[in-house]
């Protein structure tokens, strides 16, 4: 499955930074684009399994949905597509061209912070 995958992958790239910081990571926030989409229920699952016993066990994990966006060839307006209302909405125009969809990303990791426990 995608999800067990891309939940190794980010994982991995976490205990990294742990290992390098020496701390406890709380929360990640990821995002993905539309086409190459993460299904939430299946991407938690598959990343609390894949930490367990790890640092990075019963931390928290966002993911966000980046829309995809496309240009106007009328009138070159940018606007987010919504795939029940396929039109520019600024001229009703459905010739428009796709822009590049976001990649998946890691986008932060938010560590605690060791002076809350009395400092390292
Ligand atoms: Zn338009």
């Amino acid at each position: 499955m995608h999800e067990t995958a891309v939940a190794q992958s980010i994982l991995d790239t976490i205990l990294e930074h742990a290992g390098k910081l020496n701390a406890k990571p709380v929360r990640a926030v990821i995002s993905c684009g539309q086409f190459n989409t993460l299904n939430d229920e299946a991407m938690q699952f598959a990343f609390e399994t894949a930490a367990e016993g790890t640092v990075c066990e019963a931390m928290e994990l966002v993911i966000r949905h980046i829309p995809l966006r496309a240009r106007c060839v009328n009138c070159d307006r940018l606007f987010e597509f919504d795939i029940y209302t396929p039109a520019c909405p600024e001229c009703k125009s459905e010739h428009f061209d796709f822009q590049a969809d976001a990649p998946l990303l890691l986008e932060e990791i938010e560590f605690e912070n060791p002076n809350d426990k009395g400092g390292l």
